[in-house]
């Protein structure tokens, strides 16, 4: 793997070294962001630089780094790969200090960055649809935060695993949050519904970026509550993440969603999609 950010280094990864008693490490302390990199240019960078501020603001950690800080060590980053479709991993934890619970006083975040060749997800996940399993949302209530604690994620994305499934879509009090790392919508007929956000979910920037194409071409969507009973009667689902982009659920807990494959719906916004990420390449859009 190429060089990483740490601290103010760029380093080989295997010459980058954390303290064992970093609080990222014990308590899982720290926030953190993934932005994916098209044609060489940082996507929607401004949003996710406001959604890591408002995680570091909910944690109260200081930015410890300005805008333009970040963009000059993502771009160092980066250029270690050409213009490949890239995705940057960042992280920043409160840093380093005795174990204790309460917050040590005036200590240095601890800031770790890198990037990797975007994996797109397979293309008959694109053609065909993936599966899902629904399961109880057993996480905290600041699921609004990009907290680097993912335990609850992550043994429930195992679990889907497990059962066959792409992803698990999470459930509380039988309405639908979100995807143990996506964003859900839902479609019935031309209308698409997601989640409103709020404490119980991460406000995803593909997700926005799906509310915001959908709003341009005067196709609805609501963001309101989705409750259990509608990925029954829903025509298509879909999942959204920066990685994976916007992908069909064509099967969840073993029953067809609407057709049982991809959709017109699903179509159409793809292709708007990447008619957006294609102006962005070209320079055409910010
Ligand atoms: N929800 C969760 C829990 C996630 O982990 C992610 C991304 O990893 C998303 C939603 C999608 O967010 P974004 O579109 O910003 O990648």
């Amino acid at each position: 793997m190429s060089q990483v950010y740490l601290d103010g280094k760029f380093l080989p990864p295997d010459q980058a070294r954390v303290s064992v008693f970093d609080r990222g490490f014990i308590f899982g302390d720290g926030v953190y962001e993934v932005i994916p990199v098209f044609g060489g240019r940082l996507f929607r960078l401004p949003h996710h630089l406001a959604r890591l501020e408002a995680s570091l603001a909910a944690i109260r950690l200081r930015n410890p780094h300005t805008a333009e800080e970040w963009k000059t060590i993502f771009t160092r980053l980066m250029a270690e790969h050409g213009t490949k479709d890239q995705s940057i991993y960042l992280q920043v934890t409160r840093g380093v200090a005795p174990r204790d619970h309460a917050f040590p006083p005036n200590i240095t975040p601890t800031v770790f960055a890198y990037s990797q060749p975007l994996k797109y997800p397979p293309v008959e996940q694109l053609t065909q649809g993936v599966t899902a399993v629904t399961t109880a949302d057993i996480r905290w209530q600041r699921c609004d935060i990009k907290a680097i604690a993912l335990l609850a994620n992550a043994l429930l994305r195992q679990q889907a695993i497990e059962q066959g499934a792409v992803e698990a879509i999470l459930v509380r009090d039988k309405v639908v949050t979100e995807g143990a790392a996506s964003n859900i919508f839902v479609v019935s007929g031309d209308r698409l519904v997601t989640p409103p956000k709020g404490p119980y979910i991460l406000p995803g920037i593909t997700r926005d970026l799906v509310v915001e194409i959908a709003r341009a071409n005067k196709i609805a969507c609501e963001e309101k509550p989705v409750g259990i009973e509608s990925l029954r009667t829903a025509d298509e689902v879909w999942l959204t993440s920066s990685t994976k982009e916007i992908l069909p659920i064509t099967r969840i807990d073993g029953h067809s969603v609407g057709a049982g494959k991809p959709g017109p719906m699903h179509a159409r916004m793809f292709a708007l999609y990447k008619e957006y990420k294609q102006a962005f390449v070209l320079g055409k859009v910010e």
